[in-house]
């Protein structure tokens, strides 16, 4: 096999979109060092996990995570999990440790990440399944295109199909309220999108072939602003982005991973709407969201950090 520290450009970048279309998002560059493997092979040394992360030395990496030594020769599959699904090796401590992108991958070196414009560019009018029949306005996303803090809903009620803005109803105002008066950030700053891009009749809850029609494009959108924390508001944002069925009784307020990138479940604000006794819930699940920003702010330029912790 061809030295991947010594492949050209070209063919590197070949790799990478196969990677890619794989669904792996993260390959990390590392220092070249000579190690002996246990087998007596040359190997190129694997580099300190990431501060925080429990990981035994040549432990597998996340499913959507490789590293560029055991990426290149691995031509056939990836590692039996899916793309995007929580590993055993997630971690969920009460303040996770930074997501590994922060070190540099060669994603961000070599392939350029496709923008919020591309994907919407791509979304068009879009026809993919039968809600695009009832639907006024395709809601696909508002907020600072470089967010560290994204919130994914479940998707657009009336009022959103009316302004093509997500979260402007009833269910918006109070998000914007938890935003802005709790964790003390200008509602801009942060991105905020749903799971499906139109409004389902009676606002009822998306279907099955709905959802599977429209998540590569939160799953896109969620790339291309690289956050540093996402919010999943209910169950339809947490069951999609994580694959599960669990409960939100046993998911909210926990940290999960979505590529890589920490996720917090908490309520969906129309939820709340409903038994506002649920907010000291949604609150303490907040107040984890920004313990765990200022705990691992990097001060990116473009980037905002949000402000303290209060009450
Ligand atoms: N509920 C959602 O999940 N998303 C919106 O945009 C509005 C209400």
């Amino acid at each position: 096999m061809d030295d991947p520290e010594r492949l050209p450009l070209a063919e590197l970048a070949n790799w990478l979109r196969y990677y890619r279309a794989l669904g792996f998002t993260h390959l990390y560059r590392r220092k070249p060092q000579q190690t002996a493997s246990q087998d007596g092979e040359e190997t190129l040394s694997v580099a300190a996990p990431a501060a925080g992360r429990a990981e035994s030395p040549g432990a597998p990496p996340p499913a959507n995570q490789l590293y560029l030594s055991a990426a290149l020769p691995a031509a056939s599959s990836p590692r039996g999990a899916e793309p995007g699904m929580p590993t055993a090796k997630s971690p969920s401590p009460a303040v996770p440790s930074p997501p590994p992108a922060q070190a540099g991958t060669l994603f961000d070196s070599v392939a350029p990440r496709e923008t919020l414009e591309q994907i919407r560019e791509d979304l068009g009018d879009c026809r993919r399944c039968k809600l695009w029949e009832g639907r006024k306005t395709i809601v696909f996303g508002s907020g600072n295109p470089r967010a560290e803090l994204l919130f994914v809903g479940e998707g657009p009620g009336a009022d959103e199909d009316e302004q093509g803005l997500p979260f402007v109803g009833r269910a918006g105002q109070l998000l914007t309220q938890m935003i802005e008066k709790g964790l003390q950030i200008p509602r801009p700053d942060v991105y905020i999108c749903n799971i499906i891009k139109c409004r389902p009749p009676e606002n009822r809850k998306p279907e099955r072939d709905e959802v599977a029609a429209c998540r590569q494009f939160v799953e896109r959108q969620i790339v291309a602003v690289r956050p540093r924390v996402i919010v999943a508001l209910g169950a339809t944002a947490a069951e999609t982005l994580l694959g599960t069925h669990q409960s939100m009784g046993s998911l909210r307020g926990q940290w999960k991973e979505f590529r890589g990138i920490p996720l917090m479940v908490t309520y969906h604000p129309a939820f709340l709407l409903r038994d506002p006794n649920r907010k000291p819930e949604a609150w303490a699940d907040l107040k984890k969201v920004l313990a765990f920003l200022h705990s691992s702010a990097v001060g990116e330029p473009g980037r905002t950090t949000p402000g303290a912790v209060s009450g």
